[in-house]
């Protein structure tokens, strides 16, 4: 029978082991944060207007995303909720900071933004800083970032003045966030190219401020690809 050590297979099973409390815990949480954030992101592929709109446009653009190569759900510092690894086109989702659908849709939406950038222009977001701010100021405005009930002082400054203001201050942090700039630097360069990226609206065509206008916008894409297939 042994000397009892291994006689229940624990040392296969690590996380079942009683002698292991405090190891159990911490994996069984992680595990189980895994198979929650890969449930949000299927729900989120599947019905989000915003996230299947994208898809769509990646895929028409050459740069089919799937959901077992391309999106990654890992533990991340508190500080962020998921990134874009432009070297491997990956998007990372940061599953331990990920708390609601809502959440996931809309930062799955920044991210496909940055990738979608990144497959149409062949952008340089690791040592271009006006790529990378012009990248971040569409992903700020088309993502819902600063809609109507994600902030509250459009009170303070009319609804226009609160998107562009949230979209500048936004697109400056994350600037910040990603590369050791300084704020001046990143402020100048989102200045510089602000009015251009700003009214860039592709694939959208339109600033989708909630689910119905992110609906029509996929409903008119598709009515778009619909239109060249025809020709
Ligand atoms: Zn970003």
């Amino acid at each position: 029978m042994g000397d009892g050590k291994d006689e229940h297979g624990y040392h296969l099973f690590p996380e079942r082991d009683p002698r292991n409390p405090k190891h159990e815990p911490f994996l069984s949480r992680v595990y189980g944060l895994k198979i929650r954030c890969k449930a949000r992101l299927k729900i989120a592929m599947d019905t989000s207007p915003h996230v299947k709109l994208l898809l769509a446009a990646m895929n028409q653009a050459g740069c089919t995303a799937y959901r077992d190569r391309h999106f990654a759900c890992e533990e991340c510092d508190e500080k962020v909720g998921g990134g874009f690894d432009s070297s491997t086109s990956e998007i990372v989702i940061c599953q331990n900071n990920i708390n609601d659908q809502t959440t996931m849709n809309r930062m799955l939406t920044h991210e496909l933004i940055h990738a979608y950038d990144h497959c149409r222009a062949q952008v340089d977001f690791l040592s271009n800083i006006r790529h990378l701010a012009c990248t971040e100021i569409r992903a700020a405005s088309l993502s819902g970032d600063c809609s109507l009930g994600n902030e509250m002082s459009q009170f303070k400054f009319g609804v226009k003045r609160h998107h562009q203001t949230c979209v500048r201050d936004r697109a400056v942090r994350s600037i910040m966030a990603a590369r050791k700039f300084s704020q001046e630097t990143a402020e100048k360069a989102v200045d510089e190219v602000f009015d251009s990226c700003f009214n860039d609206r592709e694939p959208f065509g339109r600033i989708p401020h909630n689910t119905a206008e992110a609906n029509m916008a996929y409903k008119e894409f598709r009515n778009r690809g619909r239109y060249y297939a025809n020709i």
